[in-house]
Formats: structure tokens, sequence, C-alpha cells
């Protein structure tokens, strides 16, 4: 699949759960303030019936404009021409709550009217059937009413709602587990993508790597099979230096094609035993001699560490040691001068490799220990490589369980900093 219609997928995707939310936001929201309005209109007749009634008992045969009225969301407030007697309220007011279905716990406070403050008040919770004293209330919106009357607080109106509401909210959570898994899908895919997209370069790019020098000592030994060649000698000797270098490059392309095999494993098996770091420093330094000569660079060993054993095992700290050597020298446009330093700190040695080359943003910086990753070059592809020696030598020195750091600056140069712990076998 094209990059564009994974793009236009992605976009329709993200589209369809925005819109598919919106919608379940807007229905939840429209059924919450239906069964709001519902609950209200059934305060409303039971605070009216009770009004009624209590008129009916006190034999009053006056009317009340506007018995009820509604103070904030679940605070409700009802005249009454009389005093009351808070349990015959009580008892009116749950007895018309039970009939409508107003199972929610309430809040019940009786003002009086000349000095304006709570005669009684009282917490019933229907369901639970408990009570308990309350003035809570007493702090809420009076009524400037000249008459008795008396206040109903739902406490918890909105939780009341909500558990009335249970398809609604079984249908959100559903709706909100299929955005999570439709989201994973999408991220597996892309992953999925980027992981393929990887590969083929890889691929393509070890075909070339592997080609190449092929190619080279093909056409060296078509002219060598020449018995003509055995007359100029230099001749021969330069063939012989070409087949002799290309054969040491595709040894060291095939060394790193059997490095990823090994890194594919999921626990490497090591030969541990005490080794020298500062001989291993020494020997690899010494292979990149000739390369560095050829391109006037130089190598510089500051070897200070005082015991340089490492429990270890010498290959992999070899190919750790080469491959960070081999990138210091490969990724410097100038003549690359290289720095190995050792030191001995908490018993354990650091080892660092900096160099002066074309160095890393923060941003590649963050990738380049990634399998496969190779800094962005454009079309440009003057540097070969397969993008696997870093992620090589970050999971070998997590099994030599040590720590590995990288410090670098676009243009002036990177650092690697390995720092390998003191054994626990005493070493
Ligand atoms: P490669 O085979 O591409 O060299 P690596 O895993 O060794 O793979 O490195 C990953 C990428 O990190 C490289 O492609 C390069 O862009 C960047 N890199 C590695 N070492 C250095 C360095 N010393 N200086 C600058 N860039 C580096």
């Amino acid at each position: 699949m094209s990059r564009k219609n994974i793009r236009l997928i992605i976009l329709f995707a993200i589209i369809t759960i925005v819109g598919i939310f919106s919608f379940q936001l807007f229905w939840v929201k429209k059924a919450f303030n239906l069964q709001e309005k519902q609950f209200n209109e059934r305060v409303h007749v039971a605070l009216t019936n009770v009004v009624e009634e209590v008129q009916r008992l006190n034999k009053d045969s006056s009317s009340i404009y506007e018995p009820v009225k509604q103070i904030s969301s679940n605070y409700y407030l009802a005249a009454t021409n009389d005093t009351l007697h808070p349990y015959l309220l009580e008892s009116l007011l749950s007895n018309e709550f039970k009939e409508r279905n107003l199972n929610s716990p309430f809040e019940y406070v009786v003002y009086d009217c000349f000095t304006d403050s709570i005669v009684f008040g009282n917490y019933v919770d229907l369901e639970a059937e408990t009570k308990s004293l309350v003035y809570r209330a007493s702090n809420r919106d009076k009524w400037d009413k000249v008459s008795h009357y008396f206040g109903v607080y739902f406490p918890s109106k909105q939780l009341y709602i909500i558990n009335d509401m249970g398809i609604w909210v079984v249908s959100t959570i559903f709706l909100f587990f299929v955005i999570l898994f439709f989201s994973y899908t999408i991220w597996v895919i892309l992953k999925q993508k980027r992981l393929s997209e990887v590969r083929t370069d890889f691929i393509n790019n070890m075909t070339h790597e592997l080609k190449t020098p092929i190619s080279t000592i093909a056409l060296s030994t078509e002219v060598l099979s020449n018995p003509n060649i055995t007359k100029d000698p230099e001749r021969l000797s330069t063939y012989a230096k070409i087949i002799k270098e290309e054969s040491e490059r595709l040894k060291n392309q095939v060394d790193k094609v059997l490095q990823m095999a090994t890194l594919d494993k999921k626990r490497v098996q090591l030969e541990m035993k005490n080794v020298n770091l500062h001989k291993v420093i020494e020997k690899t330094a010494e292979g990149f001699s000739l390369i560095l000569n050829a391109n006037e660079g130089e190598i510089n060993l500051s070897l200070k560490a005082t015991n340089p054993i490492v429990y270890g095992d010498e290959m992999h700290l070899t190919n750790i040691l080469f491959n960070l050597v081999d990138n210091a020298i490969k990724y410097s446009q100038s003549k690359p001068i290289v720095n190995i330093s050792t030191e001995n700190y908490q018993g354990g040695i650091y080892l660092r490799v900096r160099d002066n080359g074309i160095g890393m943003t923060r941003e590649e910086q963050k990738h380049v220990f990634e399998k496969f990753y190779r800094v962005p070059t454009g079309d440009q592809h003057d540097v070969k490589g397969f993008g696997i020696g870093l992620n090589y030598v970050r999971k070998m020195v997590k099994q030599h369980h040590g720590k590995i750091q990288l410090k670098s600056e676009p243009k002036s140069g990177s650092t690697f900093r390995i720092f390998f712990p003191k054994s626990k076998n005493g070493k």
C-alpha cells in the first residue's frame, strides 16, 4: 500500500473516530438532559402534591400561586401557608417520592418565615432507609415569600440520573474500547509498515554492498587469468592487492550480517572470561592504522585505567570497539581523528571513543541505537552501512551489564562512552 493511501486511511479513521465520539457525546448529553427534565418534573409534581396535602390536612382552602420553585439544579423550595410538622412532611415527601419512583436520597429543611431560619432538617435515604439530622442546607438560598416553606435537596441527583442511564454508560464504555482497539490497530499497521520499509532498504543495501566487492574480485581475476600478466609484475601485484582488499571488505560485510543474526536471538551465549580491554583496544587500533593512513587520519590512545580487566566475551568486546571506531572513521568528512580512552570508575571501567566527525542532531541521537536506523541523507548514499552496528553495540553492552551513552553535536563530533561494571566474581 502506498504511503499516500495509508495517510488517507488514517485521516478517514481519525475523522470517523472523532465523528462517532462526538455523536455519542451529543446523544449522551441529550439523554442526560431529558432524564434531568423528567426528574425535575416528577419532583415538581410530587412537591405540589405534598403542598396540597398539607393544605388539605390543615383545612386550608386558599390556593397558593406557584407553590414550588427550583432554586438550583438539585434544590427545590415549596411554600405552605401554615406551620409544618417535620415528621408529617417527611412521611408525605417519602410517600410521594416512592410513588413517583424517585429513589434518590434527599435532604429536607423546614424554614420559619418569621425568623427566616431552619426549624428542622433531615436526610432521608429511601433505599437504605437511613436518616440523619442535617442542617447542611442552611446556607442555601432562602425564599422571599412571606409564608412558611420547606426545601428539598437531592445531594446525589446527577449520580442518580447517570445510574438511570445504564444503557448509555455501557454503550459509551463499549465505544471507548472500540476506539482503543481501532487506534491500536492503526499503530500496529504503521509500525509494520515502517519495519517493512526498513527491511526492504536493508536488503537493497546489503545486496549492493555484497555485489560490489564480488564484481571487483571477478574483474580482477579475469585480468589475472590473462597469461600476459606475468610480464607485468607491478600490475599483477596491484590486482592481487585489490582482491585482498575487496575480500577483506566482503568478510566485514558478512560479519555484519552475522552480527545481525546474533541480534535476532533473544539471548546470545557469551564466552565469558577475564579480558584485558587495553589489549583489545591496541589490537583494534592497529587494524585500523592502514585505513587511517590512507585517509590522513590518526588514532590516539589514552589508556589510563589501572585495572583494564573486563569480565566478558573477547570477540564481542572486539566487535563493539570495531563498530565504534569504524563509525568514527566512516562519519567524518575531513581527516578523521579518533581518540580512545579508558579510566577506572567505582571499580568498573569507562571506555570512550571520541571522533571529530559529522556528529548527530538530538533527534538523530534518539534513534541511532534502533535496528536498521540510519541517519537520513536524502538520495546521497556516500557512506555505506546497514544500520545495525550501534544496535548490536548497545545489545552487547547490555549483555555485559554495562551502559552506553552518546554525546554528539552536529559538525563537531561524537563521543560514545561505555561503562563496564566490576564483575561479580571479584575479578
Ligand atoms: P551503519 O551501518 O549505518 O553505520 P550504525 O548502527 O553503526 O549503522 O549507525 C547508525 C547511524 O548512526 C549511521 O547511519 C550514522 O548516520 C549514525 N552514526 C553512527 N556513528 C556515528 C558517528 N560516530 N558520527 C556520526 N554519525 C554516526
